[in-house]
């Protein structure tokens, strides 16, 4: 049986990203991802905000042009309240490019990548898969999104609450449009959250989220409703792609992490409760997973998975999970026509331009006391 350091279910950006980290380190990385290629069932829109851009190294080549604007909408589309950034705030990333770039680097670092390998169980260090042989590891992370199945055969915290999105992506006329991030409160498309339109004058992605239980006619009925006259949409001038998946927003897990492995990126709830951002969340934390991680099988020393610590994170989520709870209670047109009448006022705007244009999508979380034990 192949014996390995560490086993990462999952080649999602968390996935690729942590393997990629402790190869570096001298350890051997095995990936197994069910997919049979990284440019299928993406579940991503792509969209980078400025402090993941500042604080990570993607390369710019698989990024499209920077958004500044950003248009609110309230469910009657009138009226929308425009807040514009003098920096550039968002950039779409090029998805499949920035998948296969993440996979090449963790292969170059020296970690083992198998496409099309379905995780199936672990007990005891060996894990098992669908078809292929089992592998013993030292350690097993779970980057194995919002449903992780290896949150539960670790007896590690799962996600409970989440919301669903869905999207149509396709190229558009360039030149014609000014680029521009639609967001339409509307709780009759997209209860719990947003329709959106981002237009970077390349692509457009047109989606809607919102909490399942309350989406009767289903998401795809509603979100081809919302594309028929979304705001800023631009007409398609190539194939029309469909992404979706579930959000965990119910904040970051606590139980993250014991002598048998961690989680990481959606697994882990990584997740923005308010924006459902979850990239810059899955490369922050990997870094963080991957120091640990590392420290604690030089070691040996359990206690150091101690810094892996999702009480400690979550507690620095209490303001986000309340204004979750706030949104969540946004439940009729009225309603959500007077939150947006709301943020039309000095203190409004200041708010919406905070969570809009902030730096506070996810803590920081160094690595240097784990370093400093290890
Ligand atoms: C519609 C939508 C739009 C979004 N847009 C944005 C956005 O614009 N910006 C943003 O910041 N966030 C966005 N998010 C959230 C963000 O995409 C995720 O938080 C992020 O991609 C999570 O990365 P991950 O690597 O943890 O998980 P994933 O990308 O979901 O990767 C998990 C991987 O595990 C694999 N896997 C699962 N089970 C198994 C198994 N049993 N065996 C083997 N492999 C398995 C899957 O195939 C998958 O490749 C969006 C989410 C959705 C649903």
């Amino acid at each position: 049986m192949q014996t390995v350091d560490v086993l990462v279910v999952g080649a999602g950006l968390a996935g690729l990203h942590t393997a990629r980290l402790l190869a570096q380190q001298d350890l051997t990385v095995s990936v197994v991802d069910r997919r049979r290629s990284l440019s299928s069932g993406i579940r991503t829109t792509g969209i980078f905000v400025r402090r993941t851009l500042d604080d990570f190294d993607l390369p710019d080549r698989f990024l499209g042009p920077a958004i500044r604007d950003v248009l609110l909408y309230p469910p009657s589309r009138q009226f929308p309240i425009r807040l514009s950034s003098d920096r550039d705030e968002y950039r779409v990333a090029d998805m499949p490019g920035l998948y296969q770039h993440a996979h090449h680097a963790a292969r170059s670092a020296g970690a083992q990548i198998r496409l099309g390998v379905r995780y199936d169980n672990a007990s005891h260090g060996v894990v098992r898969f669908a078809g292929a042989s089992p592998v013993k590891a030292r350690f097993i992370i779970g980057a194995d999104g919002a449903y992780s199945r290896v949150a539960r055969d670790l007896n590690l915290d799962v996600n409970r609450r989440f919301l669903v999105g869905a999207e149509i992506v396709h190229p558009i006329a360039t030149g014609t449009t000014t680029p521009a991030f639609h967001c339409v409160v509307d709780p009759r498309i997209a209860p719990g959250y947003l329709g959106w339109v981002i237009d970077d004058g390349l692509h457009a992605h047109v989606g809607i989220a919102g909490y399942p239980h309350a989406m009767r006619t289903g998401i795809r009925h509603l979100l081809d409703r919302f594309a028929a006259d979304a705001p800023g949409r631009a007409a398609p001038t190539g194939p029309v792609e469909r992404r979706g998946g579930p959000i965990p927003v119910g904040g970051v897990l606590r139980r993250l992490a014991n002598p048998a492995g961690l989680l990481v990126g959606d697994a882990a709830g990584a997740v923005s409760p308010l924006t459902a951002g979850g990239l810059d969340p899955c490369l922050r934390l990997s870094e963080l997973a991957a120091t640990v991680t590392a420290a604690y099988l030089r070691s040996g020393d359990p206690s150091i998975l101690r810094h892996y610590d999702g009480q400690a994170l979550r507690a620095r989520f209490r303001g986000r999970l309340l204004l979750r709870r706030l949104f969540a209670g946004v439940r009729s047109p009225a309603a959500a026509e007077a939150a947006v009448t709301l943020l039309r006022g000095r203190t409004g705007r200041a708010l919406a331009t905070r969570i809009l244009f902030g730096d506070g999508s996810f803590p920081d979380i160094g690595p240097e006391p784990v370093l400093a034990r290890a």
